[in-house]
């Protein structure tokens, strides 16, 4: 018997139960999703101009629900036009939220030189944000949130918002298991650290090195032995799974060099860091796009797919673009 609660058409989580609170490039708004590569634009506002305070769950409800029934309707969304993300499949009719990206923040106590807010590091890290903390507790309390999808942290450095361990311990105690932080790594965090060591939680830094004078060239500060050090204590937090995330994107000219991606790989192995991560920095990508891409730097990309089979990691992710450009299918 078909079940009335579900649908079957064309859509994605974001329209269906997705929220991203954003602060960011396009201002201080409630949207559907963060991504801005669909050929539509992304972008789609629930509320605009929105700057903290109390929510009206029914008016946000009833704006979800119009850009639901332009997907059952057989139409597009706009600014969803394209996307990869989109499929069919049955889709639960009810009004809630389980992925949420929380993004309403741009500071941050790192420097990274391929970072949009390298554009205005003065703006960024002065851009005035509200807190989110009661906004996610209503939700709570007003039963909008499930348990199921992802919860998320864009910004902006997570660890030195002022209400970051109160949010995470209300997830954690409210049993969310899929929460990941991007974090400089700057700054240790012992919720983050809870939370590693419950499984609810992956923490992801960038260190894009594997010695102090390459940190010091891409993120404009002198961290790197801060940074691997708190990556050591995360990692013992370590007890379900290997939850601990280390990057590496990839500058043309500044992080290339075999020797520096192996020492960066060695680390990770000797400290019990199992999921590893490569990119290439946005910038020699879109000039990938019009160019021939540097074959030393595909190279590269397949050099660390075939030293973490090598070595054994226990998963290598290759994000898409570095993968697509290497020509890796898997
Ligand atoms: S742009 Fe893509 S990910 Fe965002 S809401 Fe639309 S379909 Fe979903
Ligand atoms: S850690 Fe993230 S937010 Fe901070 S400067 Fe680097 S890329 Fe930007």
């Amino acid at each position: 018997m078909n079940n009335p609660r579900f649908e079957k058409y064309v859509s994605c989580k974001w329209i269906e139960s997705g929220v991203c609170f954003d602060n960011g490039v396009y201002g201080s708004n409630v949207k559907l999703c963060c991504y801005m590569s669909a050929p539509g634009g992304g972008n789609t506002m629930i509320f605009e101009d929105y700057k903290g305070g109390k929510i009206d769950w029914n008016e946000f409800f009833k704006i979800k629900r119009a850009y639901r029934d332009i997907q059952k309707s057989g139409n597009t969304v706009e600014g969803c036009r394209g996307c990869v993300f989109l499929e069919e499949r049955l889709w639960c009719q009810d009004d809630y939220i389980d992925n949420i990206l929380i993004d309403h923040f741009t500071k941050c106590n790192c420097f990274c030189t391929y970072c949009y807010t390298e554009e205005d590091k003065k703006r960024y890290n002065s851009l005035k944000t509200y807190n989110i903390y009661p906004i996610i507790k209503d939700m709570f309390d007003k039963n909008i949130i499930r348990r199921g999808g992802a919860i998320g942290f864009g910004g902006g450095e997570p660890t030195i918002l002022p209400e970051f361990d109160k949010l995470i311990k209300l997830f954690l105690k409210n049993r969310f298991d899929d929460m990941r932080v991007p974090s400089s790594g700057i700054k240790f965090s012992p919720v983050i650290a809870k939370g590693i060591s419950t499984g609810q939680l992956s923490v992801v830094v960038s260190v894009d090195s594997s010695s102090r004078e390459t940190y010091k060239k891409i993120k404009q500060i002198d961290k790197y032995e801060t940074v691997c050090k708190n990556l050591k204590k995360y990692s013992k937090a370590q007890t379900k799974y290997f939850n601990v995330i280390s990057k590496y994107i990839i500058m043309p000219g500044v992080n290339d060099t075999k020797e520096e991606i192996d020492n960066w790989m060695r680390f990770n192995k000797e400290n019990k860091i199992e999921v590893i991560v490569i990119d290439i920095e946005n910038s020699a990508l879109n000039k990938y796009r019009h160019e021939k891409p540097d074959e030393r730097i595909l190279d590269l990309i397949r050099y660390v797919k075939q030293r973490a089979f090598e070595m054994k990691f226990y998963r290598l992710e290759i994000c898409d673009r570095a993968k697509y450009l290497a020509d890796i299918k898997n």
